[in-house]
């Protein structure tokens, strides 16, 4: 039987009447990196706490390498911890705080010298040991946070949205940093955010939550490409949704006709669907193709053109490395990305054009009163 390096079974906890964690089930490989992502509010962090006995679950079972933490306090879990704000001891020196784990453990002055310089070089900071946190950038003081949480070679590492407080350079340089260090040592780690883009590039898999629920557990491209629900759809990424109602449906291919009057073809769940029932329809706004209104598309073999429709261009934007187009389809603000920005006559603001998407990229979910 495998054994995992942490298991929730059931896991609640309630905050007055509400069920702020409900029925968390989860188990986490060793060496695994799952991040824990949801918008504020949704439990993340008090199943971080539970994890690391600052809070004792009101039902369900926790385990962490086989053995129950059915009151186990925190100081005998073998966790190392980081969180947001820097927690370093203003008074202390680096290689003071980072020793400081190791002294609680009563290791030789000489054993403790060894393992600070090599957790030192490994956040690659070996010349700030003798300065004071103040005298540190605050990328570097979160560098100096982890690596006092590694010194005593944790069996879990717990981060608690660490790269919050960094302006958005040095959140990227040190989320690389982390992966690098995560997947060198291979220490099993959990890591709360409510950023999607950091979760998807640091983890092995994503739990995404939704007012204290599991919405889905995945690996970065089945949690973007296939999403569970709604939620899950219009929280990663982004999405263009169009309220419809299935008009047919035969062999996993619907027809949906939406509010404002367009038909739609769709794919993706259409086997649950009844005719009649009111749907919501997402689309991806890298999933669209555009075309000029009056160009005639080859219709290519095996993809043909399941959904068309024409609208006008109202805003377009250019980010960098993609452009994003804001066309009204009859009243619908529709989404479009594009890796070659076509400024070109005929795509320009005040302009027809036409979009076309395939009925594999459309996923279609229950409708859900707002
Ligand atoms: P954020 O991203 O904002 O940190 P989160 O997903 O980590 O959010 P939690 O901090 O786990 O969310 O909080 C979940 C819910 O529980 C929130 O509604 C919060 O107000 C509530 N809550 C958290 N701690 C307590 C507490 N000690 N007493 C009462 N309610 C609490």
């Amino acid at each position: 039987m495998t054994q995992y390096d942490v298991e929730l079974q059931g896991v609640h906890k309630r905050f007055g009447g509400t069920a702020v964690v409900d029925n968390f089930n989860l188990q986490v490989e060793r060496g695994e990196c799952v991040t824990f992502l949801g918008p504020s509010g949704c439990g993340k962090t008090t199943t971080l706490n539970m994890i690391a006995g600052f809070l004792e679950p009101d039902g369900g079972e926790l385990r962490i390498k086989g053995k129950s933490m059915n009151g186990v306090p925190a100081n005998k879990r073998d966790l190392g911890m980081v969180f947001q704000t820097y927690s370093l001891f203003p008074h202390m020196t680096v290689e003071e705080n980072v020793a400081y784990g190791l002294k609680l453990r009563k290791t030789s002055k000489r054993d403790m010298q060894v393992r600070v310089r090599k957790v030192l070089e490994l956040v690659k900071l070996p010349h700030v040991a003798d300065r004071y946190p103040k005298q540190l950038s605050g990328g570097q003081r979160q560098r100096i946070a982890i690596a006092r949480a590694l010194v005593t070679e944790p069996s879990l590492l717990l981060l608690d949205e660490p790269l919050s407080n960094l302006d958005a350079k040095l959140r990227e340089e040190l989320r690389e940093e982390l992966k690098r260090l995560q997947q060198e040592i291979g220490v099993t780690t959990i890591f709360v955010t409510h950023d999607q883009e950091e979760a998807m590039y640091l983890s092995d898999r994503i739990v995404v939550l939704d007012h204290g629920k599991v919405e889905q557990i995945g690996a970065p491209e089945d949690i973007y490409h296939s999403p569970a629900s709604a939620f899950v759809h219009e929280f990663i990424g982004k999405s263009n949704r169009f309220e419809a109602v299935v008009t047919s449906q035969s062999n996993g291919m619907g027809a949906l006709v939406t509010t404002n009057g367009i038909t739609l073809k769709a794919e993706q769940h259409m086997y649950s669907f009844q005719e009649g029932e009111r749907v919501s329809a997402y689309i991806r706004p890298e999933h669209i193709r555009m075309a000029a209104a009056h160009e005639e598309r080859d219709a290519k073999a095996g993809l043909g053109e399941d959904n068309t429709v024409f609208g006008t261009v109202r805003l377009i934007s250019f980010l960098g490395s993609y452009g994003e187009l804001i066309v009204d389809v009859e009243g619908t603000p529709v989404t479009v990305r594009t890796h070659t920005l076509r400024r070109q006559a005929g795509f320009g603001e005040g302009e027809r054009i036409k979009l076309i998407w395939d009925a594999h990229d459309v996923s279609v979910f229950s409708w859900k009163e707002e």
